[in-house]
């Protein structure tokens, strides 16, 4: 049955006063170079569940870009054209931005490849998106205004709380599609319908994931951590074997599980410490624990990690048990700096997925410590010349070694305990 309600008063209801004007506008243009113009997907389900979205994405039925060109000039806005996908860009002088695209079918020269691109009318453009929820338009012409275009049951769907694809083949031609599925079920708290989840575990099962350039895959996992629900994401895609098809040697255990849930615990104090970190780097430090080399080498490659990455997993995984001992007994900040010194974000981050509550405590004053602590009045150049010894590791030394000592007691007269390094070294040295 098709469906054609009328949602005008929920867009005069829910739209700020400028951005339903903008509708408005955009129909009337449309009319004026007699095109239908549609606004669709994420922003008509956000409308409908009443949740903001200004991600503004219009469909004509038409030469897409002749009609931006005519919005652009009409409105005042600086106008994109991407002439290959028949889109267009409208940047607005406050910084505001649609995009406008041309209605179209697309057809796949193989699986798991980009589309290629044909004009076409709204039905079929709709037809060819992830799921029914996203796959709504708004009638934007002026006799038309507010008229809901729903081909797929799609109200329905979303009234019910289900992620359904269009056809069968929907998984098979894009399957970065199964990982948005979880996502949009996990955002939503919805649920992928019964068949939608034969066909993506067949999909899956068929090795398409694996045909998908890592780059793309690698966008969709990092769209997923940017959501609220970014756990139970991960716990969706370890149960639906998702995540075995992106990280094959990756075994989601309760183990896992733990050490995922204390790091989000430490992500919400990590921003005190560290202006950016990279949540993708720090999740992958524990679904790659224990990967060997080779496997983490390649995995890397695929999702284009820097080799510094790999280095530092090594590394911290040789470390991490000590650490947390070291933590757990309350040691002193200068012994855990001797083996810890200033770890970098993720590393942090894979530190705190071995610690429990108390203990994120302690090592969150070890962190502050660290990157607050400055020497004041002692540089290498100083020890140079106070003491006549020449450059070298020498000076790193002495320069680490009264640091450590300020870590444990911020009060300490630096040229004071200087002194007793020197004097002792020289000790040493006779
Ligand atoms: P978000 O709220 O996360 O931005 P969105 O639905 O706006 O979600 P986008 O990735 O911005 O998601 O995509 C915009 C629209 O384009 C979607 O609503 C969907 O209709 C369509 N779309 C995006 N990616 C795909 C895809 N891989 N396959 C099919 N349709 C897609």
């Amino acid at each position: 049955v098709l469906n054609f309600e009328d949602v005008k008063d929920i867009l005069i209801r829910r739209l700020p006063r400028r951005l339903l004007n903008l509708l408005r506008l955009l129909g009337e243009y449309g009319d004026d170079v007699n095109m239908p113009v549609y606004v669709v997907g994420g922003f008509v389900r956000d409308l409908l569940l009443g949740i903001e979205n200004l991600d503004v994405d219009i469909v004509v039925e038409g030469d897409g870009l002749k009609f931006a060109e005519y919005a652009a000039k009409q409105i005042g806005a600086k106008m994109v054209p991407y002439e290959k996908f028949l889109t267009a860009s409208l940047f607005f002088k406050d910084g505001f931005r649609i995009d406008i695209a041309t209605a179209r079918t697309e057809y796949y020269e193989k699986p798991a490849k980009l589309p290629m691109v044909d004009i076409s009318t709204i039905k079929k453009d709709l037809y060819r998106r992830d799921f029914t929820i996203n796959a709504m338009a708004i009638k934007l012409n002026p006799l038309a205004f507010g008229i809901l275009f729903d081909f797929f049951q799609s109200r329905k769907d979303l009234k019910e709380g289900i992620i359904r694809v269009l056809h069968r083949l929907s998984f098979v031609e894009d399957p970065t599609r199964i990982i948005r599925a979880v996502r949009f079920e996990q955002r939503f708290g919805f649920h992928i319908e019964e068949t939608t989840q034969e066909i993506l575990t067949e999909t899956l099962e068929g090795g398409y994931l694996e045909k998908v350039t890592g780059s793309r895959i690698r966008q969709e996992i990092e769209k997923i951590l940017e959501e609220q629900s970014s756990l139970k994401a991960i716990r969706r895609l370890a149960e639906l074997n998702i995540l075995k098809h992106i990280f094959p040697k990756t075994y989601y255990t309760g183990v896992m599980d733990k050490k995922l849930v204390n790091m989000y615990n430490f992500f919400q104090k990590l921003g005190d410490i560290y202006k950016n970190y990279n949540k993708f780097y720090c999740v992958l430090r524990v679904l790659l624990e224990f990967y060997d080399e080779n496997s983490l080498k390649e995995v890397a490659r695929r999702y284009g990690i820097p080799k510094k990455f790999v280095e530092e997993t090594k590394f911290s995984e040789k470390i991490v048990i000590p650490v947390k001992e070291m933590i757990h007994d309350k040691m002193l900040f200068s012994d855990i700096y001797k083996v810890l010194g200033k770890p970098s974000p993720e590393t942090a981050c894979y530190i705190s997925a071995y610690l429990e509550c108390d203990d994120q405590e302690y090592f969150y004053e070890y962190l502050k410590k660290v990157y607050e602590t400055k020497l004041e009045k002692v540089s290498g150049e100083y020890v140079m010349k106070k003491y006549g010894i020449k450059a070298g590791p020498i000076i790193g030394k002495i320069m680490n070694e009264l640091f450590c000592k300020k870590l444990d007691d911020m009060k300490i007269d630096e040229i004071f305990e200087l002194e007793r390094i020197i004097k002792n070294l020289r000790g040493e040295d006779e």
